[in-house]
This record gives C-alpha cells, structure tokens and sequence, in this order.
C-alpha cells in the first residue's frame, strides 16, 4: 500500500532506516505508480573516457610489465603461472631477464571482495601446480553426496540429480580461503600483490592499452583531499594489462566498447545472495533447490553446502530478468529459511557472515568474439567464462588466467604485445574445456527466458541431444530492455536478528566497513521515476536505495559492490580502496 506521504510499509523492514545520502529528484507522482517499469529511459550511459583515459603513465609511475587487475582465483592463477614461466625461462637461461608482474585488489585484503558459493572442479588446481596433490589445495572436503529438491511453500520433492548438477570429484570450498592461498603462492613466486588499489582506468596510447590509474583515497564527498590520509591516484605503465575484476566488470564493458567488440547475445546476469550459518545440525550433502520461493517465471535456484560439521554455505541465485519489479531476491532468502529443509539445520543456530554478488550467466553466446586486443586481454567471470546450470566458474576463470598467462609470456619473448601478438589467448580458450563446455551448455539457461516448466523440458532435450538440440541459438535481451511490471505488495516480513535479517542487519554481517564521507561511487540517471525507484530498492540487496515518495535515498557506503543494480541502471564505478564488503569464508 503506498501512503499519502508516498512512503511504503511493506517491505521496508528489509531497509535501512538511516539515510545518509539524498538528492535525486523523481520525475513522477508517486501516488500514480504505473503497472509498468521500464529501466532503460533511467539508465545513464556507460562512461566509456572515465574509464579508459588518453593519458601516458604520470612521471611517478610504477613500472611494471604485466599488470592483473583484480586479485580473484583469474587474476591470481594468471599472475602464477606467468612468474612461473618467467621463472623457468630465466633458469634455462632464456632471454627475458626478471619480470615486474603486479596485481590491484580493491579490497584491503586478499579475498575480502570475493564472494561464491562453492563447489569447485579442482581442475585447475591441477593444471597450476602439478607437483602438488590435491590435498595440498586450499578445498575442504570432496562432495560424497547430493541431493536436488524441488520446493513447494511447505514441501519439498526430491528429484533424481540433474547431469549438470552432478558434483563427483569437486570439492567444498570457501573462495575467500582460495583467494588467500593463491595470494601467498602468488608472492612467494615475487609476484607484487597490491591490496587496497582499485583500479580506476585504463591509461591509452592511440588504441594500446598501456597502463592503469588507481583510485586516489582519503577525498571528501565532494572530491576534495580531507587532510593527511589522503593519497593521490598512482600510475602504473605495463606492456600487458589483463582485465580480471569479475562479474560485470565497468573497464571490461567500456573496453569492449571502445575497441566495438560485441557477442552473440548480450551478457545477462544473476544475483546471489550468500549465507554462512554456524549450526547444531551437521549437513552430510551438497544441497540443490528449485521452485518456491521463486515464481515459475523466474529462473534460479538455492544451494546448501557443508563447509564443516558446524558451518554451512547457503544462497539464493535469481536471474536478474525477473519480471516482478518488487521481487528482492534478500527477502526471499530470508523467507526461505522457514522453509523445513533448511529450517531443520539453522534452528539453533547463528548466521556469521551474509554478502551477496552476481554471476555473469549468458554462458556461450554471451562471450565477446575477442578477449584480447593492444596490450590487453580479459579473463575469468569479466569476459563470462561460467557455465550456469552447473554453477561452475571459478576453474574457468582459473583455466583462462592461465592461459593468458602463457599467450603474455610468449608475447613478450617476441616483443609483440599488440593484439595480433596476444590473439593467441582468445583461440586458446576457444579450444580449450572453457568453450567447450560453455558450447554443451550454450542453450540450457536460455530456455528458462519464458518460465521454468519449459525450461525443464528444452533443457532436458538438451542434455539427452548432448547439447545438439534446440540447434538454433536461443536469442536474448539484456537484463536492462526487460519491462517489468509492478508486482503486489506482498506481506511484510518482520525480521526475528534470529532467523531472517534486516538489509542493516546483513550489510553489518558483511564486514562492510566503508568510510561515511567518501565520494559518492553510484552514477544515477537523472530521470529515475518511482516505478524504477521501487525496483532498485528491492532489488539491491544491501538497501542502498530507498524511493521516498518524490525523491531517491542512496546509501551508498552501504555498497557491497555485487553490482547487481549496474546490470539494470545506476553505474556502479570503482571508489576508495578497502571500501566495501570485508568477506572472511565466503
Ligand atoms: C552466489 C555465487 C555462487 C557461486 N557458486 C560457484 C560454485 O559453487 N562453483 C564455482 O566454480 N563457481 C561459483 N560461482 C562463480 C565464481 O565465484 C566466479 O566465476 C569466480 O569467482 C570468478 O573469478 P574471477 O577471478 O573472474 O572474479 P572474482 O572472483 O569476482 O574476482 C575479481 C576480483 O577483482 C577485484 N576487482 C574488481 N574490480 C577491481 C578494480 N577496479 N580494481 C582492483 N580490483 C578489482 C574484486 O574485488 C575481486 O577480488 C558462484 C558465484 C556466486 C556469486
Ligand atoms: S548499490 Fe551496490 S550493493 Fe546495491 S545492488 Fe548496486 S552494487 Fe549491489
């Protein structure tokens, strides 16, 4: 019900209830909430020279040879595998001579931004460290079990295991764990790990990517250094820049902009929302659900995963194409955990941590023709090396770091870092297990665009034809074009702190610990009508936005960064370092 003031009761209880940061104006009355909502008109366009700047490395410039932008399992595996093989190349007295490789991490440490489910093929463990036995990796224990359900409100059928969804052979694991150890490997082989520097933009010469410009930190809102913590942007010139910042990364879109490299279909996305529960009740299994609390018109699922007898993973994933503007995919994991299955293992317990991030889940048709070009190349979920109905990425952007890897280190020995010296990476991963098991997969979560009970039975078709069936590509939009209708207001649900948590409430488990006073790091569209205004206040899962009635309340320090919201409107840029999420088991 929306109320003369033009605020809104139910649903709210998810939100915030100390604004920090006003200002938008609304172009509509509140009070005539159209049925429909349509986010493009509100979307501002992707600022393409903020990110990319026709500028040579400053004077004081860091010089380094390859620069990772993003310390996850793409970036880190990439960074090893180079100083390995420049390591080799010096030991056979090759001619390289020593090189300055260097990863920027946003976060303040390692892992802090990385957030996943996760069940992971260890394949590429393999690959990177084949002296090493599996149970050297930082994975905790093999799946011996699994089980799918299919939910109704009170119910559950369990459904024999999907042939994607199978998990013999990979194992439980924590990414932020991962992260952490693939940093101290990284170091250990003299890779220069860089914690606490976003990148903020590619520096260019003509169309050569040649180095990045970090985010300066200590600014006031408005810009201005505030006294002495403050620190300006820093330059760092390399002759390869490898773009793995993850899902919906904004330099990898404007990149590809910049240079006109498209995809089959547009990338659509996901959202996540992530769970750590300390609990009484062991899970002996990988749990998989589909059906309530998601309407048959929107695809997605939740996972339950033991990390150990007392800790168990849980989440939510939802396409971000569904069409209820006031769905919130928070609020729907927290009614989820009444549920008896899941209600059974956290009665008694006490949720230690909650984040939440998105998946790129295009899949095959959603990979740019080219993940390369002049003194570049993107890796991992940046270019949307994840294959969704597995829910497998983490060994893809792995496989693909280490790929780039090898393409660098072989443009460097020539001298050649332009993008016919690197095209070597992208035909790399086109033949490689990434393309091909994307290509299996290529149709499976496009048949879910009109509902689940057709999904389930083209993608059955699919996995009985190897792939070969529907032949045709499923085409797509993007998650942005979908109009959406304003759904009922649904009945309010009174967060316990127990059980269900408030957006506050979660954002605090988060670890975020954003500065109140920096810049502001959202880019609003200026005509933002109160249809999309409810949108993005539901649909963010940390309450950054609010609609209050004509006007548009931005939380911003509340930003865990899952850019879910940049996928449909607001730009989401890179702010000071160590701002966001401080993940520690994610
Ligand atoms: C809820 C959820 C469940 C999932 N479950 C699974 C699973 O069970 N198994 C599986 O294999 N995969 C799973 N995935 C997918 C998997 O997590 C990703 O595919 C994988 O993490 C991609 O690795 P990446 O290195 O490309 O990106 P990320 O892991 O996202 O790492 C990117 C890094 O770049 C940093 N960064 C970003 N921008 C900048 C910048 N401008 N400057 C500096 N640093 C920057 C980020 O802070 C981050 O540390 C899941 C994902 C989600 C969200
Ligand atoms: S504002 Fe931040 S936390 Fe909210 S959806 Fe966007 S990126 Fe995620």
């Amino acid at each position: 019900m929306v109320h003369a003031s033009g605020r809104l009761d139910p649903g709210d209880s998810f939100l915030s209830t100390a604004p920090r940061n006003t200002g938008v104006k609304m172009s509509a009355d509140p009070l005539v909430l159209s049925h429909s909502v349509n986010l493009l008109d509100a979307r501002p366009d992707l600022p393409v020279e903020r990110f990319l700047v026709a500028e040579p490395p400053g004077p004081d410039a860091v010089p380094m040879d390859v620069v990772f932008v993003g310390g996850g399992p793409a970036g880190l595996a990439g960074a090893i595998e180079l100083a390995r093989l420049a390591k080799r190349d010096s030991e056979t007295g090759g001619s390289l001579g020593e090189l300055e490789i260097g990863v920027l991490e946003k976060a303040s440490q390692l892992g802090e931004h990385n957030l996943s489910g996760a069940v992971v093929n260890p394949s590429a463990f393999h690959e990177l460290f084949p002296e090493l036995s599996i149970d050297d990796f930082p994975l905790r224990d093999p799946v011996s079990k699994e089980s799918v359900y299919l939910l109704t409100e009170s119910g559950s059928v369990r459904v024999p295991v999907p042939p994607t969804m199978k998990n013999h052979g990979n194992y439980v694991a924590s990414i932020c764990e991962i992260v952490r150890w693939l940093g101290a490997k990284a170091e250990a082989y003299g890779v220069n790990v860089f914690p606490g520097f976003p990148v903020d933009s590619l520096l260019t010469d003509g169309g050569k990517v040649i180095g990045v410009r970090t985010t300066p930190a200590g600014l006031s809102r408005d810009g201005e250094p505030d006294g002495h913590d403050a620190m300006p942007a820093m330059d760092l010139s390399a002759r390869v820049t490898v773009l793995a910042e993850g899902t919906r990364g904004p330099l990898s879109q404007a990149w590809l902009d910049w240079e006109g490299v498209a995809s089959e279909n547009p990338q659509i996305f996901a959202l996540g929302v992530k769970e750590l529960w300390k609990v009484k009740v062991p899970l002996d299994r990988v749990v998989h659900t589909l059906g309530w609390p998601l309407s048959t018109a929107t695809f997605g699922g939740s996972f339950m995963y033991p990390l150990a007898d007392d800790l168990i993973a849980l989440g939510l994933v939802v396409g971000l194409d569904y069409p209820d503007a006031r769905f919130d995919v928070h609020g729907a994991l927290q009614q989820m955990k009444g549920h008896p299955l899941f209600h059974h293992y956290l009665a008694g317990g006490e949720m230690v941590e909650w984040g939440a991030k998105t998946i790129p889940e295009g899949g095959y048709y959603s990979v740019p023709s080219r993940r390369h070009g002049d003194g570049l190349c993107i890796v991992g979920d940046s270019a949307g090396y994840v294959e969704v109905s597995s829910l497998k990425g983490i060994h893809y952007a792995m496989h693909s770091g280490i790929l780039a890897a090898r393409q660098i280190f072989e443009a460097l020995k020539l001298d050649d870092t332009s993008e016919t010296g690197l095209s070597g990476y992208s035909s790399a991963v086109d033949s490689s297990v990434i393309m091909r098991d994307l290509k299996k997969r290529r149709n499976m979560r496009l048949a879910f665009k009109d509902g689940l009970f057709g999904g389930v039975l083209k993608a059955g078709l699919m996995t009985v034809t190897g792939g070969a069936l529907p032949r045709d590509k499923i085409t797509i939009e993007e998650d942005a074009s979908k109009t959406r209708v304003l759904g009922k207001v649904q009945g309010q649900l009174t967060p316990d702190g127990d059980l269900t948590f408030s957006k506050a409430d979660a954002v605090y488990k988060s670890g975020n610990q954003t500065r109140d006073d920096i810049p502001q790091h959202l880019v609003v569209g200026e005509d933002v009508s109160p249809e999309v205004a409810e949108m993005l206040e539901h649909m963010c899962p940390a309450g950054v936005y609010e609609r209050d009635g004509t006007g548009l309340i931005i939380n911003a320090p509340n930003c865990i960064d899952c850019k879910a919201t940049d996928v449909v409107g607001p730009r989401w840029t890179p702010r000071e370092g160590g701002s966001g999420p401080g993940y520690r088991q994610m």
